[in-house]
């Protein structure tokens, strides 16, 4: 009898826990979405007059502004188009944080996809005096379904911080086939550069909002600290990992995997639908 009634207590008192850690997570949630909700509808209500700050920034600049004017323009649209980036990036965080964001499954040729990222990002390349070179595993399928725009974000957010932090030096986009498995391909991804590197203490924290290198890099290269916030969402709404491994003089390597699935084989369709 003595027994049961400590029994019961116990279970009370455990009961009694559990309703005290449900109400925190029940406010905590409660907390996370009032701030996602505030943040959504400041970074909307920026973005009007914003654009329209920008618009005018350009149009001035195509008048042919007298040369001390052209500072004060330059200044403007530098600053407009940092805001925009800024604001754009928070409403990108905020969507993936309130799981309002899908997973399209869109059938796509990874080399096709990184060739267009390549082009695209040739001129930036040139800037800095940077090969940038691609090497595609050929055993990778050509028929991967995933979604494109997310890996394409991911990418194209890594290959720019290393086309920024890099000077007269290489990036190189690896991709390779990593397994075979359960109709899947799963990809290894990298994204190298021969560029300033992170220093140890930071490397972790470069993932998190607003953080950045250091105040001098920060001061030269400018830019929201954002960005990997981003990359590293993006890379677990896909069920990967992001991994960086990075010398400071030497270059940074950041790396993932993701899983993809393969869509069926246009010749074997073709195949199935001959007499
Ligand atoms: P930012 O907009 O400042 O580039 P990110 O979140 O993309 O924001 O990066 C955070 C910080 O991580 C950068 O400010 C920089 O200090 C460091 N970083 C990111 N990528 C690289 C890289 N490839 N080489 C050196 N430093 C990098």
């Amino acid at each position: 009898y003595k027994n049961n009634v400590i029994r019961n207590q116990n279970n009370l008192v455990l009961k009694e826990k559990n309703k005290e850690l449900i109400l925190a997570k029940n406010k905590a949630e409660e907390a996370s979405r009032a701030r996602t909700e505030f943040l959504s509808t400041v970074s909307h209500e920026l973005r009007t007059p914003l654009n329209a700050i920008n618009g005018i920034a350009h149009l001035l600049l195509e008048e042919n502004p007298k040369e001390s004017q052209l500072k004060y323009l330059d200044s403007l649209k530098f600053s407009g188009n940092y805001l925009t980036t800024f604001i754009n990036e928070i409403l990108e965080i905020n969507k993936i944080d309130s799981s309002k964001i899908e997973i399209e499954k869109i059938s796509f040729d990874l080399k096709a996809l990184l060739n267009n990222i390549q082009n695209s990002l040739k001129e930036l390349a040139a800037a800095n005096n940077n090969h940038f070179l691609l090497e595609i595993d050929d055993a990778i399928p050509d028929n991967l379904i995933g979604d494109t725009t997310k890996l394409s974000q991911i990418i194209l957010n890594l290959i720019n911080n290393a086309l920024k932090f890099t000077q007269n030096g290489k990036v190189t986009v690896t991709a390779k086939l990593y397994a075979l498995e359960n109709e899947q391909a799963i990809v290894y991804f990298e994204i190298t550069d021969t560029g300033i590197g992170i220093a140890k203490d930071k490397q972790k924290k470069v993932f998190e909002s607003f953080s950045q290198g250091s105040v001098e890099v920060n001061r030269k290269y400018g830019g929201t600290g954002l960005g990997l916030t981003i990359v590293k969402k993006l890379i677990h709404l896909l069920g990967g990992k992001i991994h960086l491994e990075s010398e400071v003089g030497k270059g940074s390597t950041f790396s993932f995997k993701l899983n993809f699935d393969i869509s069926k084989n246009i010749s074997k369709n073709t195949e199935e639908t001959q007499p």
